[in-house]
């Protein structure tokens, strides 16, 4: 054997034996303890491929914003958001709990906010509740699917009718002004969250992260 087969046959034993080394390394660590932040992964990864195999859904052309700027103006209370009157965005705040909806913030505009049917639908409720001033509950479908939409701190002076059926981008209401019994104390902004199914509720937080399952982001549909 001559000098240059030696060389190139001990490169060979060494490749394969540190290839060997780290596929050993590799086996190890490849059932590591769950963690949190591992399952919680796990949820971007899925919704990236649904975006990518269904491209009519991104955006949703089925849907209308239910108000102007919707998404550019989500900056204080998002789909999931934890709050205490301690840690809240917002001050004072009288909630605990996470968060079922998204905030759509306007306390910046002074003039009349329209608000509009995200889809076509039937008025299920629209009246002053507690926590909300004016609410509106509208039975919507998306993607075929039932989907209960609440639309909440809206002048309750303006709300359509029970009963009454809407189209996609209707001008149901307008914001209720901040601050007063009109948003029920709140300042002045969309309260907006889908509740999956044809039963609607009106919590707009709940005590355990698993009952959010109820819901759907809405950042995820438009
Ligand atoms: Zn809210």
């Amino acid at each position: 054997m001559n000098k240059a087969l030696v060389v190139i046959a001990l490169g060979v034993v060494a490749f394969v034996g540190m290839a060997a080394f780290l596929s050993t390394r590799k086996q190890d660590n490849s059932n590591p303890t769950p963690t949190a932040s591992s399952v919680a992964s796990v949820a971007p990864v899925v919704r990236e491929e649904q975006a990518t195999t269904t491209p009519s859904a991104v955006p949703n052309t089925a849907l209308a914003y239910p108000i102007g700027d919707f998404k550019n103006r989500i900056t204080k209370k998002f789909f999931g958001t934890y709050v205490t009157p301690n840690n809240s965005p917002v001050q004072p705040e009288k909630f605990t709990g996470y968060h079922t909806g998204v905030d759509v913030e306007y306390t910046d505009i002074d003039t009349d906010v329209p608000v509009y049917a995200i889809s076509d639908g039937t008025v299920l409720l629209a009246r002053w509740a507690s926590g909300y001033g004016g609410v509106i509950a509208i039975q919507h479908k998306i993607n075929g699917q039932p989907v209960i939409a609440i639309y909440g701190h809206v002048n309750p002076e303006q709300l359509p009718k029970v009963g009454q059926k809407v189209v996609k981008g209707q001008k149901i209401g307008i914001l209720g002004k901040g601050y007063s019994h009109e948003t029920d104390g709140e300042r002045k902004h969309l309260h907006f969250g889908l509740v999956k199914g044809v039963k609607f509720t009106l919590l707009g937080y709940v005590p355990n992260k698993s009952q959010l399952s109820a819901w759907i982001d809405p950042m995820t549909v438009f």
